[in-house]
């Protein structure tokens, strides 16, 4: 996938020279259109070098607080999959030692133990979606980040019909579960398959060839391990899932080591204010 953003400018942005930036790519930092200033600049709105914005769309040099947004995001979800554990167990352990439970409150029940593990994953994947403001009009993740929004935003509604439904003891509320379950299992399936093109997306932002690599294998390698590998193994889709998890781990990794190298970037000058436009555009 080859970015407007994504390309550095031919000449070296380090060199001071006369070059300027031939399009309307944005700041990483701020967004602000860069056409026609000098590489050797710095943006006009927020200080941030030009250079750093030229170089490509490298996290590295995002916004701290986008960078810490997503990365949060993404350990939140990480956490999910240790609540969703925790609440599977639990839900074994009371169903084993309870003495009497009707069907009902063994619902209610396994409800109430997953609902933290299901806003942590709501949560989590809201923040790991979040925009980057660097990358308004350049940004080719827009539409991945919006299908995974999508399918959150789903799976909150279902999920909350289920609830309604249960609580409320409807005589159909076993088939509304199993609806539920079924346009979930459905969400999660969209949802995982945009998720990898985002993972590839960010691993090119933290320059991992590595991860980015191991992200397009899986764009084809995890379908065909959930179905072809579920008939001849028995054990693909779980092996899917892994997979899957390790990626998103890989891609906690990137962005920590992309919110350390950020750390390392030069911040706008001092006496710099938003807003000033202390360098005129070059003619
Ligand atoms: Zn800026």
């Amino acid at each position: 996938m080859t970015t407007h953003a994504a390309q550095p400018i031919e000449a070296s942005p380090l060199e001071p020279g006369p070059w300027t930036v031939p399009d309307d790519r944005p700041c990483m930092q701020c967004g602000y259109s860069l056409r026609g200033l000098t590489v050797s600049a710095s943006c006009p709105e927020c200080g941030m070098p030009l250079a750093n914005s030229v170089r490509g769309a490298f996290l590295r040099f995002s916004d701290p607080a986008y960078l810490r947004t997503i990365h949060a995001g993404v350990k939140l979800i990480e956490w999910a999959i240790v609540l969703r554990a925790i609440a599977f167990f639990g839900n074994l352990l009371l169903s084993a030692t309870s003495v009497v439970a009707s069907a009902y409150q063994n619902d209610l029940r396994s409800w109430l133990l997953y609902t933290p593990a299901y806003l942590a994953a709501y949560i989590g994947w809201w923040m790991f979606t979040a925009s980057d403001p660097g990358l308004q009009t350049f940004d080719p993740s827009r539409r991945p980040r919006r299908w995974i929004r999508i399918t959150i935003l789903a799976a909150i509604g279902v999920t909350f019909v289920d609830l309604v439904v249960l609580v409320a003891g409807l005589p159909f509320a076993r088939t509304v579960t199993n609806v539920v379950g079924v346009l979930s299992f459905v969400g999660w399936v969209i949802r995982t398959m945009v998720a990898i093109q985002y993972c590839l997306w960010l691993a090119r932002r933290a320059e991992s060839a590595k991860v980015a690599g191991t992200a397009q294998t899986m764009t084809w390698g995890i379908p065909v391990l959930a179905t072809v590998g579920s008939i001849v193994l028995g054990l693909g889709a779980l092996l899917a899932i892994a997979f899957f998890l390790g990626l998103l781990d890989d891609v906690r990794s990137l962005l920590r080591r992309a919110r350390r190298q950020r750390e390392t970037i030069t911040t706008p000058p001092a006496g710099l204010t938003a807003g000033a436009h202390p360098i005129p555009p070059a003619p």
